[in-house]
Protein backbone atom coordinates (compact mmCIF):
# COMPACT_ATOMS: atom_id res chain seq x y z
CA UNK A 1 0.00 0.00 0.00
CA UNK A 2 1.11 3.32 -1.04
CA UNK A 3 2.02 5.99 1.64
CA UNK A 4 -0.69 8.61 -0.12
CA UNK A 5 -3.53 5.42 -0.11
CA UNK A 6 -2.88 4.82 3.46
CA UNK A 7 -3.49 8.45 4.02
CA UNK A 8 -6.55 8.14 2.47
CA UNK A 9 -7.88 5.60 3.84
CA UNK A 10 -7.51 7.17 7.43
CA UNK A 11 -8.94 10.26 6.48
CA UNK A 12 -12.23 8.05 5.29
CA UNK A 13 -11.59 6.39 8.49
CA UNK A 14 -11.95 9.91 10.23
CA UNK A 15 -14.63 11.26 8.11
CA UNK A 16 -17.95 8.82 9.11
CA UNK A 17 -20.51 8.52 6.74
CA UNK A 18 -22.98 10.68 8.83
CA UNK A 19 -20.72 13.69 9.20
CA UNK A 20 -22.44 16.85 9.25
CA UNK A 21 -21.32 18.46 5.58
CA UNK A 22 -19.28 22.09 5.80
CA UNK A 23 -22.67 23.96 4.69
CA UNK A 24 -24.73 22.34 7.05
CA UNK A 25 -22.71 22.89 10.39
CA UNK A 26 -24.63 24.46 12.78
CA UNK A 27 -25.03 28.45 12.93
CA UNK A 28 -25.26 29.85 16.44
CA UNK A 29 -26.78 32.55 18.00
CA UNK A 30 -29.41 33.44 20.99
CA UNK A 31 -32.49 32.79 18.87
CA UNK A 32 -31.33 29.86 16.71
CA UNK A 33 -32.48 26.83 18.47
CA UNK A 34 -36.05 28.47 18.71
CA UNK A 35 -36.25 29.90 15.64
CA UNK A 36 -35.48 26.41 14.00
CA UNK A 37 -37.94 24.30 16.11
CA UNK A 38 -39.21 21.63 12.92
CA UNK A 39 -43.26 22.65 12.46
CA UNK A 40 -44.88 20.71 9.73
CA UNK A 41 -45.83 22.02 6.88
CA UNK A 42 -49.10 23.54 5.08
CA UNK A 43 -50.65 24.39 2.50
CA UNK A 44 -51.05 28.18 1.86
CA UNK A 45 -52.72 27.89 -1.62
CA UNK A 46 -53.39 25.76 -4.08
CA UNK A 47 -49.81 25.50 -5.71
CA UNK A 48 -47.68 26.96 -2.47
CA UNK A 49 -47.10 25.48 0.67
CA UNK A 50 -44.70 26.78 4.30
CA UNK A 51 -42.27 24.36 4.75
CA UNK A 52 -40.06 26.60 7.19
CA UNK A 53 -39.12 26.32 10.80
CA UNK A 54 -41.12 27.53 13.63
CA UNK A 55 -39.20 30.82 13.07
CA UNK A 56 -38.06 31.11 10.02
CA UNK A 57 -39.88 30.86 6.74
CA UNK A 58 -39.65 29.15 3.34
CA UNK A 59 -42.37 28.89 1.13
CA UNK A 60 -42.42 25.85 -1.98
CA UNK A 61 -44.37 26.64 -4.96
CA UNK A 62 -45.36 24.03 -7.01
CA UNK A 63 -45.65 24.03 -11.07
CA UNK A 64 -46.29 20.68 -12.79
CA UNK A 65 -42.61 21.60 -14.79
CA UNK A 66 -40.67 22.08 -11.34
CA UNK A 67 -40.49 23.66 -7.89
CA UNK A 68 -39.64 26.69 -6.65
CA UNK A 69 -37.99 27.77 -2.97
CA UNK A 70 -38.10 30.49 -1.66
CA UNK A 71 -35.49 30.86 1.38
CA UNK A 72 -33.16 28.29 3.24
CA UNK A 73 -32.97 29.50 6.85
CA UNK A 74 -30.28 28.88 8.69
CA UNK A 75 -27.45 25.72 7.79
CA UNK A 76 -28.86 23.71 9.64
CA UNK A 77 -32.37 24.35 8.70
CA UNK A 78 -31.87 22.81 5.36
CA UNK A 79 -32.75 19.15 6.10
CA UNK A 80 -35.64 20.58 8.06
CA UNK A 81 -37.05 22.13 4.65
CA UNK A 82 -36.15 18.91 2.76
CA UNK A 83 -38.29 17.17 5.10
CA UNK A 84 -40.71 19.25 4.89
CA UNK A 85 -40.68 19.39 1.22
CA UNK A 86 -40.90 15.45 1.37
CA UNK A 87 -43.90 15.38 3.76
CA UNK A 88 -45.68 17.71 1.50
CA UNK A 89 -45.56 15.01 -1.25
CA UNK A 90 -42.90 16.79 -3.12
CA UNK A 91 -39.04 15.46 -4.24
CA UNK A 92 -36.61 18.37 -3.23
CA UNK A 93 -34.58 17.20 -6.70
CA UNK A 94 -37.60 18.51 -8.43
CA UNK A 95 -36.58 22.03 -7.31
CA UNK A 96 -35.46 24.19 -9.95
CA UNK A 97 -34.97 27.92 -8.05
CA UNK A 98 -34.27 28.65 -4.87
CA UNK A 99 -34.89 32.52 -4.36
CA UNK A 100 -33.60 34.84 -1.55
CA UNK A 101 -35.51 37.38 0.61
CA UNK A 102 -32.25 38.48 2.05
CA UNK A 103 -28.77 37.98 2.88
CA UNK A 104 -28.50 37.36 6.34
CA UNK A 105 -27.47 33.93 7.97
CA UNK A 106 -31.00 33.41 9.21
CA UNK A 107 -32.84 33.52 5.71
CA UNK A 108 -29.84 32.48 3.59
CA UNK A 109 -27.90 29.93 5.72
CA UNK A 110 -29.13 27.20 4.59
CA UNK A 111 -28.89 28.21 0.59
CA UNK A 112 -25.47 26.33 -0.48
CA UNK A 113 -27.13 23.11 1.18
CA UNK A 114 -30.19 23.27 -0.71
CA UNK A 115 -28.31 24.56 -3.63
CA UNK A 116 -25.57 21.70 -3.70
CA UNK A 117 -28.42 18.70 -2.28
CA UNK A 118 -31.00 19.76 -4.95
CA UNK A 119 -29.15 21.49 -7.92
CA UNK A 120 -31.41 24.19 -7.96
CA UNK A 121 -30.11 27.37 -9.82
CA UNK A 122 -30.42 30.42 -6.86
CA UNK A 123 -31.35 33.69 -7.28
CA UNK A 124 -31.37 37.13 -5.06
CA UNK A 125 -31.41 40.51 -5.06
CA UNK A 126 -28.57 42.25 -7.02
CA UNK A 127 -27.41 43.53 -4.14
CA UNK A 128 -27.24 40.58 -1.47
CA UNK A 129 -25.17 38.81 -4.03
CA UNK A 130 -21.99 40.62 -2.10
CA UNK A 131 -23.38 39.19 1.02
CA UNK A 132 -23.91 35.71 -0.18
CA UNK A 133 -20.53 34.98 -2.41
CA UNK A 134 -18.62 36.93 0.25
CA UNK A 135 -16.66 39.11 -1.84
CA UNK A 136 -16.37 41.62 0.45
CA UNK A 137 -18.22 39.14 3.12
CA UNK A 138 -20.92 42.07 3.88
CA UNK A 139 -22.57 44.65 2.22
CA UNK A 140 -20.91 48.34 3.55
CA UNK A 141 -24.35 49.67 3.61
CA UNK A 142 -25.85 46.77 5.50
CA UNK A 143 -27.52 48.42 9.08
CA UNK A 144 -26.15 44.71 10.28
CA UNK A 145 -22.29 45.09 8.65
CA UNK A 146 -20.54 45.77 12.09
CA UNK A 147 -21.88 42.37 13.14
CA UNK A 148 -19.01 41.74 10.75
CA UNK A 149 -17.21 37.73 10.96
CA UNK A 150 -20.41 37.13 13.45
CA UNK A 151 -22.89 36.86 10.29
CA UNK A 152 -20.73 34.85 8.05
CA UNK A 153 -22.59 32.04 6.50
CA UNK A 154 -21.95 28.97 4.07
CA UNK A 155 -20.95 31.20 0.25
CA UNK A 156 -23.02 30.65 -2.65
CA UNK A 157 -21.13 31.21 -5.66
CA UNK A 158 -23.36 30.67 -8.96
CA UNK A 159 -25.92 33.26 -8.35
CA UNK A 160 -28.78 35.09 -10.68
CA UNK A 161 -28.94 38.36 -9.54
CA UNK A 162 -32.65 40.06 -10.13
CA UNK A 163 -33.78 43.73 -9.98
CA UNK A 164 -37.34 44.70 -8.78
CA UNK A 165 -39.80 43.26 -11.25
CA UNK A 166 -37.79 40.54 -12.34
CA UNK A 167 -39.52 37.25 -13.28
CA UNK A 168 -38.75 33.67 -12.15
CA UNK A 169 -40.77 31.01 -14.62
CA UNK A 170 -41.08 27.29 -14.14
CA UNK A 171 -43.77 25.98 -16.29
CA UNK A 172 -46.62 28.19 -16.55
CA UNK A 173 -46.05 29.96 -12.80
CA UNK A 174 -44.14 33.03 -13.12
CA UNK A 175 -42.93 34.43 -9.78
CA UNK A 176 -42.36 38.03 -9.52
CA UNK A 177 -39.55 40.04 -7.21
CA UNK A 178 -40.70 42.98 -5.46
CA UNK A 179 -37.96 45.41 -4.26
CA UNK A 180 -37.77 45.40 -0.33
CA UNK A 181 -34.56 46.64 0.73
CA UNK A 182 -33.93 48.95 3.84
CA UNK A 183 -33.56 45.62 6.31
CA UNK A 184 -31.08 44.15 4.40
CA UNK A 185 -29.45 45.70 0.84
CA UNK A 186 -30.86 43.34 -1.79
CA UNK A 187 -33.99 42.64 -0.34
CA UNK A 188 -36.86 41.10 -2.07
CA UNK A 189 -39.99 40.32 -1.32
CA UNK A 190 -41.98 37.48 -3.89
CA UNK A 191 -45.16 37.68 -5.31
CA UNK A 192 -46.97 34.89 -7.29
CA UNK A 193 -50.13 33.97 -8.31
CA UNK A 194 -52.02 30.44 -7.58
CA UNK A 195 -55.00 29.38 -9.27
CA UNK A 196 -56.90 26.14 -7.99
CA UNK A 197 -58.64 23.44 -10.66
CA UNK A 198 -61.60 25.55 -10.49
CA UNK A 199 -59.85 28.52 -12.18
CA UNK A 200 -60.11 30.62 -8.77
CA UNK A 201 -57.02 32.46 -8.55
CA UNK A 202 -55.27 34.33 -5.35
CA UNK A 203 -52.42 36.25 -4.93
CA UNK A 204 -49.32 35.51 -2.92
CA UNK A 205 -46.97 37.05 -1.16
CA UNK A 206 -43.72 36.09 0.31
CA UNK A 207 -43.05 39.02 2.99
CA UNK A 208 -39.22 40.06 3.44
CA UNK A 209 -37.90 41.90 6.72
CA UNK A 210 -39.11 45.46 6.86
CA UNK A 211 -37.50 46.25 10.51
CA UNK A 212 -35.50 48.81 11.12
CA UNK A 213 -32.66 47.12 13.15
CA UNK A 214 -28.73 47.46 12.95
CA UNK A 215 -25.64 46.48 14.76
CA UNK A 216 -25.40 48.88 18.16
CA UNK A 217 -23.32 51.84 16.52
CA UNK A 218 -25.38 52.27 13.43
CA UNK A 219 -28.18 55.32 12.74
CA UNK A 220 -31.10 55.26 10.41
CA UNK A 221 -30.83 58.79 10.68
CA UNK A 222 -27.59 59.02 9.45
CA UNK A 223 -28.70 57.32 6.49
CA UNK A 224 -31.38 58.77 4.57
CA UNK A 225 -30.85 56.58 1.87
CA UNK A 226 -31.49 53.62 3.82
CA UNK A 227 -34.29 55.04 5.13
CA UNK A 228 -35.68 56.43 1.76
CA UNK A 229 -35.18 52.66 0.37
CA UNK A 230 -37.06 51.52 3.52
CA UNK A 231 -40.21 53.52 3.09
CA UNK A 232 -40.32 52.92 -0.40
CA UNK A 233 -40.27 49.09 0.12
CA UNK A 234 -42.91 49.89 3.02
CA UNK A 235 -45.48 51.48 0.19
CA UNK A 236 -44.60 48.76 -2.78
CA UNK A 237 -45.34 45.90 -0.08
CA UNK A 238 -48.46 47.93 0.98
CA UNK A 239 -50.05 48.00 -2.08
CA UNK A 240 -49.18 44.45 -3.29
CA UNK A 241 -52.05 42.31 -4.25
CA UNK A 242 -52.33 39.75 -1.56
CA UNK A 243 -54.98 36.86 -0.91
CA UNK A 244 -52.27 35.05 0.47
CA UNK A 245 -48.82 35.77 2.72
CA UNK A 246 -46.18 34.98 4.33
CA UNK A 247 -43.11 36.27 5.66
CA UNK A 248 -39.44 35.59 6.36
CA UNK A 249 -39.80 35.81 10.17
CA UNK A 250 -43.37 33.66 10.52
CA UNK A 251 -44.24 35.13 13.73
CA UNK A 252 -44.22 39.04 12.54
CA UNK A 253 -47.27 38.51 10.16
CA UNK A 254 -50.70 40.05 11.05
CA UNK A 255 -53.77 38.18 9.66
CA UNK A 256 -55.53 40.38 7.60
CA UNK A 257 -58.63 42.58 9.25
CA UNK A 258 -60.70 45.75 8.49
CA UNK A 259 -60.60 44.92 4.83
CA UNK A 260 -57.02 45.61 4.88
CA UNK A 261 -54.70 42.61 3.44
CA UNK A 262 -52.21 40.91 5.53
CA UNK A 263 -49.01 42.73 3.77
CA UNK A 264 -51.11 46.14 3.80
CA UNK A 265 -50.92 45.69 7.88
CA UNK A 266 -47.21 44.09 7.70
CA UNK A 267 -46.39 47.38 6.08
CA UNK A 268 -48.07 49.84 8.60
CA UNK A 269 -46.55 47.96 11.33
CA UNK A 270 -43.17 48.29 9.45
CA UNK A 271 -43.63 51.89 9.06
CA UNK A 272 -44.78 52.52 12.68
CA UNK A 273 -41.35 50.82 14.39
CA UNK A 274 -39.06 52.89 11.47
CA UNK A 275 -40.95 56.18 12.95
CA UNK A 276 -40.25 54.83 16.76
CA UNK A 277 -36.59 54.01 16.00
CA UNK A 278 -36.47 57.45 14.10
CA UNK A 279 -37.60 59.28 17.37
CA UNK A 280 -35.34 57.19 19.66
CA UNK A 281 -32.29 58.25 17.72
CA UNK A 282 -33.38 61.95 17.56
CA UNK A 283 -33.82 61.52 21.22
CA UNK A 284 -30.27 59.70 22.13
CA UNK A 285 -28.78 62.33 19.76
CA UNK A 286 -29.90 65.52 21.74
CA UNK A 287 -28.76 63.78 25.18
CA UNK A 288 -25.79 65.22 26.48
ZN1 LIG B 1 -32.19 40.09 8.43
Amino acid sequence: MTLSLLLSGLLLAAAPENAVPADQQPFECTSCEAWNAAVEPRQLAANSWYVGTRGLGAALIIDPEGLVLIDGGLPQSAERILDNVRKAGFDPADIRWILNSHAHFDHAGGIAALARITGAKVAVGREGVIALTGSPPYHPDDPQAAFGSLTLFPRVNDIRPVDDGDRITVGRTTITAVASPGHAPGGMSWSWRSCDASGECQSVVYLDSLNAVSADDYRFSDHPATVAALRDSIRRVSVLPCDVATAAHPDQLPQAANGESACARYAAAAGQRLQQRLVEESKSSASP
